[in-house]
């Protein structure tokens, strides 16, 4: 908490140097690994859409140009995709810039922010950075609960975040249970859906969020283009009430979309057949996964996403970082997730055939030794 006072220097306002930076998975093997596999940051196996790829190269001879501001063509597109309106639709450089949009415009110092034991780690950056107070709520079976979430409402509380599905758990509330989350909120309480993986969950009980957003005052659902091939390219969204488009838009920076993705989110979006493709090879290989896994011994939490959440043994000599260390070696890039509450386990997102293929049958030989 305490800065030292220094005149000779810009001292960062107090709480700054409090927060701890977001520190991103691995993407390098050591030297000498000649083919690198990485599944820590789950992205696309598939790649881009080959139409956002073509699009982004027509771009290139005119990057001289602003972007359209308001990104309203790529607004449209989103649109009428989901059926929305493009008036209640923003979008963002990644979903992450949202997020801290969402926490610089609604909360003052001190107030405070709900968020789950093992949630995904930017909120509590963008907390922090508001000068907001973090609430970190238990998780049961690594999941959201509720009740907890709903019993730790303050008058000081504004904002709860909720992940869902959540990364690195994988895990999902279903949506009577978000209902009910948002019908227990006070009024002034601004209930953040982070629907990130949204694409990937076949659950008949799973919603990202449209239809509460569309009728509640305190609910906005945010997305990302990120988690379906263009992670590159930063392209969120976000779903919400005028109200709150109105007092976003007011901070946003100017032109926060760039002309690529702008041009390449458009393509994207509308190559239903590249997302389809990229939902089918993630539900048939994270069905592989999960259960070759759970066959090494190792358990896994049950993941509706495009990635797992893999538990290593207690043993020493068995755990995730040997693990890591392991597979490392090998050309195969894990995320470790001890920053996420979870020291002996890793994440791992669904790969190729090849890629996956090649983790089990190292893994399996791990095991033994
Ligand atoms: C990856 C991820 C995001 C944001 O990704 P962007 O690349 O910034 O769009 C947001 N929420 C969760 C839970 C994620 O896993």
């Amino acid at each position: 908490m305490t800065q030292t006072p220094d005149k000779a220097r810009p001292a960062p306002r107090a709480g700054i140097l409090d927060i701890e930076a977001y520190v991103p998975g691995k993407s390098a093997a050591p030297a000498g690994v000649d083919r690198v596999y990485k599944l820590s940051a789950n992205e696309n196996p598939l790649g881009p859409s080959p139409k956002a790829i073509e699009a982004a190269r027509e771009v290139a001879a005119k990057l001289d140009v602003y972007p359209d501001g308001t990104a309203r063509r790529l607004r449209e597109a989103i649109a009428e995709v989901h059926g929305l309106n493009p008036a209640n639709i923003i979008c963002s450089n990644g979903s992450d810039e949202i997020l801290g949009l969402l926490a610089q415009t609604y909360l003052a110092p001190g107030d405070e922010a709900i968020i789950t034991e093992h949630a995904f780690m930017v909120y509590k950056i963008y907390i922090q950075a508001a000068g907001g107070v973090p609430v970190t709520i238990k998780e049961t079976d690594e999941r959201a609960d509720i009740d907890a979430i709903l019993a730790a409402v303050t008058p000081r509380t504004k904002i709860v975040f909720l992940a869902n599905p959540n990364n690195p758990t994988g895990t999902y509330v279903p949506f009577h249970e978000v209902r009910r989350l948002h019908a227990g909120l006070p009024k002034n309480v601004l209930l953040v859906l982070d629907a990130a993986y949204a694409e990937y969950v076949r659950r008949n009980d799973y919603e990202a969020g449209i239809e509460l957003v569309g009728s509640a005052e305190n609910a906005v659902m945010t997305r990302t283009f990120s988690k379906i091939g263009l992670g590159g390219a930063r392209i969120g969204w976000m779903y919400a009430p005028a109200h709150i488009v109105d007092a976003i838009n007011r901070i946003r920076g100017p032109f926060n979309v760039n002309a690529t993705a702008i041009e390449a989110g458009i393509a994207a979006i509308r190559d239903r057949v590249h997302v389809e493709r990229s939902v089918r090879h993630n539900e048939t290989w994270l069905t592989w996964l999960s259960e070759q896994m759970i066959g090494l011994g190792l358990r896994v939490t049950p993941s509706v996403g495009n990635f797992i959440l893999v538990h290593f043994p207690d043993d020493k000599k068995h755990s995730a970082a040997a693990a890591d260390d392991y597979l490392t070696a090998r050309g195969y890039i894990l995320r470790r997730v001890s920053g996420y509450g979870f020291p002996n386990a890793l994440r791992m997102s669904i790969g190729t055939e090849e890629a996956n293929r090649g983790v089990i049958a190292a893994l399996t030989t791990f095991l033994k030794s």
